[in-house]
């Protein structure tokens, strides 16, 4: 690789550091959890820090949007705080703060079939749209190749590693099918390459799934010993990785675009940073590596830190005079039949219009159906009290619309995003 130097060595030793470092770290296969137990522990035993639990961030508090006396128009907007409701009473209360760091994670949940929990249903991105943030490259959402797929279990991810051992996807006789798409690297093509294929294959033959098949390529002491989580979560649902082959399709997995950051996690919107999976630094391009989102929540959580807390001193914080309480305009309990309804119908819109190969009508039918949805979302919005389902919906309807026009605007197949 060539660069430039400035003559001080300092850009060599980044790059040799880079090259060291390995590309992947994790603890087994919990790397997550372990990162989550360890953070959580210091997070409780630090004075500094509250812990509250069970509340869901509603909308950001903007002065331009609530402040009463911040209401200069030739100032910039800023972030003050967030609304957020505290589930277990249904209260509606503003947190007031100096720097705000929205880190809610990804999308997957506007999609039917997904790797993600049940909290990534874009709350961060739509907030943050809603107050005004650029919000950059949501079409290139990720798919991964294989999830779990059999009725009535959950879609959990089948990891690529199976591949990287020899496992190979293949029709319910037992025939490969990856040759045919990329005859050099098969089943260990790229995420993007191998999770279109699979939908082709199903699309094609009017399949719901095809198969992992471990037994034929991998030997039984090394399935034991290399996928022992994989083996337990299959078993529960009446499948053995060493004798049966596994159902698997693919699922929406993560969200390469965001709320747009600097190299420091700061948003267009004064006083908001974004880290993690909700922001979009431009570190995963049109297609994220495997693993690197440990770097964008990771080390941009570490630099949103260190470049907020320097300033802390000098902000003037706001005060609750100036903003108002939340006026709550609702007084019908939310129905949850109409929220569940409402929410199927994201899903599956979503994956059947947005979904892994995207045709111009069908993401125009999906626009003009969501917005739809959306006057109707908002408007029972408005009229019920809240819950977190609710503004959950809210949310996703809205983050589904950001999608769909993002991937109708793009007309160039590059990365996750495929156009025909
Ligand atoms: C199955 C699976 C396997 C993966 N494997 C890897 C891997 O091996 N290596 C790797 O680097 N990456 C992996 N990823 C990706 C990685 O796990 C995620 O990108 C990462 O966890 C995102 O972290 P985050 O802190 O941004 O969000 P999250 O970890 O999703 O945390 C966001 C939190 O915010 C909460 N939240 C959301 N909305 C609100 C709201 N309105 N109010 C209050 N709270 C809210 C959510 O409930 C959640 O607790 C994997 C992802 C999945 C799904």
């Amino acid at each position: 690789m060539q660069f430039d130097t400035n003559g001080s060595g300092e850009i060599e030793a980044i790059f040799e550091a880079a090259h060291s470092a390995p590309r992947i770290i994790h603890v087994a296969d919990a790397t997550g959890k372990a990162i989550a137990i360890a953070l959580l522990n210091k997070l409780k035993n630090h004075p500094n820090v509250t812990l509250l639990t069970q509340q869901t961030a509603v909308d950001l508090l903007t002065s331009n949007h609530h402040s009463l006396d911040r209401l200069n128009v030739y100032d910039e907007p800023e972030c003050l705080g967030a609304y957020v409701l505290d589930r277990p009473s249904g209260e509606v209360h503003r947190i007031l703060a100096k720097k705000t760091v929205l880190a809610t994670g990804g999308i997957g949940q506007i999609y039917s079939r997904t790797t993600n929990p049940l909290g990534a249903r874009g709350d961060g991105i739509a907030m943050a749209y809603r107050a005004g943030c650029r919000v950059i490259n949501m079409e290139y959402v990720q798919f991964h190749p294989t999830t779990f797929m059999k009725n009535g279990a959950p879609h959990f991810l089948i990891s690529e590693a199976v591949r990287g051992a020899g496992g190979r996807l293949v029709h319910e006789d037992g025939t490969p099918f990856m040759d045919k798409y990329d005859p050099e690297w098969k089943d260990l093509a790229p995420r993007d390459v191998v999770a279109r294929s699979i939908n082709q294959e199903m699309f094609e033959n009017g399949l719901s799934r095809v198969f992992l098949d471990f037994k034929s390529y991998i030997e039984k002491d090394e399935i034991e010993r290399r996928f022992p989580s994989i083996a337990k979560q299959c078993m529960q649902y009446g499948i053995d990785i060493t004798t049966d082959l596994v159902p698997v399709a693919p699922g929406a997995h993560y969200s390469c675009g965001g709320v747009w950051t600097n190299m420091h996690g700061q948003t267009t919107l004064n006083n908001l940073y974004a880290v993690g999976e909700v922001a979009c630094n431009g570190l995963h391009g049109a297609n994220r590596l495997a693993s690197t989102s440990l770097l964008e929540g990771l080390v941009f959580g570490n630099r949103a830190a260190e470049h907020l807390m320097p300033l802390l001193a000098d902000a003037e914080a706001p005060s609750a005079d100036e903003l108002p309480s939340w006026e709550s305009t609702g007084v019908y309990d939310p129905d949850p039949v109409l929220i569940q309804q409402d929410m199927d119908r994201i899903q599956e819109m979503m994956w059947n219009y947005v979904g892994l190969v995207r045709v111009e009508w069908r993401l125009g039918r999906a626009m003009r159906e969501l917005r739809q949805l959306e006057t109707e979302i908002e408007s029972f919005y408005r009229k019920s009290t809240l819950n977190d389902a609710l503004v959950g919906l809210r949310n996703a309807v809205r983050v589904a619309i950001v999608v769909t026009t993002a991937a109708w605007s793009n007309r160039k197949s590059q990365g996750c995003h495929f156009r025909v």
